[in-house]
């Protein structure tokens, strides 16, 4: 933008709930179709070790949305002093099981059990959460694999939105094996141009600002601000961090939403943001993903998705 006057853009809000809300309903409709043509419901079961009150949370929404969409839903809950062999007995009588479509462990374990030891005991084509080095591979090597969720959710928002991502030049902030790898992955199988920054990065608003697509995963609030974000890009958030201090807020958020937010601090104790200043992304961006509201919601309808896929995949079953 070339102009003496100084313009503030205002970013599109990509809301996620019009995106889940699609795909939950694509998904019921292939659960209802597999009932009818095959006779059976798609089996999903979550393993869920100690008291964790936000693994509890997202088990209970994963059960719930799994059962509004005719998906046939199980919860297994130990109790944190589950010895690691009995997690993996569990996992591997799941793996026989011919019933069972998903299983997902939530993370995180209790610190005894070695998360990687259960995680790659899961049978791959079970493996909803896409996590298995054998799905981490295939996604790699771009052959069919079930594929993260949080991830897969934002190629879902960009397409569905769309945003093109053939030929753009993609930043991914962060390098997990659960968001950003995949990440990186998916939007090369998609033709953009990867680049991954981590916290090693030499000049990170020099590589962040070159995007036209740049996704945030790096789990630390408000961290992604003007000078990393180039103008007209689109901007995704993946981060989600509780904020609990007011000035903090202040510098965070504009006065169209600051007032409600020092509110939800007050009552809650927190409020939810991202990895993304959303005051900034939202001068700076044509499209943002707000937080909440944004790719989160996305996960569960893409674990749903996943299931069904799975379904499908192991027992040969055609469209
Ligand atoms: P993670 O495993 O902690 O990874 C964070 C990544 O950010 C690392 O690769 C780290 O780099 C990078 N990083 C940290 N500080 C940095 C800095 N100063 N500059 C550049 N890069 C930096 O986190 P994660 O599991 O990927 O999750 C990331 C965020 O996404 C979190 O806020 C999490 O809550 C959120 N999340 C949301 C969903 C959802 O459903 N929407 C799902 C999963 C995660 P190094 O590798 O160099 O340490």
């Amino acid at each position: 933008m070339s102009s003496n006057i100084e313009s503030v853009m205002t970013a599109q809000l990509l809301s996620g709930k019009p995106f889940a809300d699609a795909i939950k309903s694509e998904v019921a409709a292939e659960v209802a179709d597999i009932r009818e043509v095959y006779g059976f419901s798609p089996c999903l079961v979550v393993v869920r070790v100690g008291e964790d009150p936000a693994s509890a949370v997202y088990v209970g929404s994963k059960v719930r949305t799994a059962e509004e969409l005719g998906i046939i839903s199980e919860h297994m809950h130990f109790p944190a002093e589950t010895t690691q062999e009995k997690v993996l007995e569990v996992v591997s009588e799941l793996n026989a099981r011919s019933d069972v479509d998903g299983i997902l462990v939530q993370l995180p374990l209790p610190k005894h059990i070695d998360e990687r030891m259960v995680l790659e005991l899961i049978d791959p084509k079970k493996d909803v959460d896409g996590f298995h080095p054998v799905n981490a591979g295939r996604l790699m090597q771009g052959h069919e694999a079930l594929t993260p969720c949080t991830p897969a959710g934002v190629i879902e928002v960009l397409k569905r939105s769309g945003i093109s991502i053939a030929g753009k030049n993609a930043v991914v902030v962060g390098r997990s094996n659960i968001v950003g790898k995949p990440m990186a992955m998916l939007l090369l199988q998609e033709n953009a141009t990867v680049t991954i920054c981590h916290s090693r990065t030499a000049d990170l608003p020099g590589e962040c600002s070159r995007a036209d697509i740049l996704v945030a995963a790096i789990g630390r609030a408000g961290f992604i601000k003007a000078e990393h974000i180039g103008d007209g890009a689109t901007v995704v958030d993946v981060g989600i961090n509780n904020v609990s201090d007011p000035e903090m807020a202040r510098e965070l958020f504009g006065p169209d939403d600051l007032e409600k937010r020092l509110a939800t601090i007050e009552k809650r104790g927190f409020t939810l943001v991202g990895d993304v200043n959303p005051r900034d992304a939202m001068e700076k961006a044509a499209h943002f993903t707000p937080v909440p509201g944004g790719i989160g919601l996305l996960t569960v309808a893409m674990l749903m998705k996943n299931t069904v896929e799975a379904a499908r995949m192991r027992r040969k079953l055609t469209k």
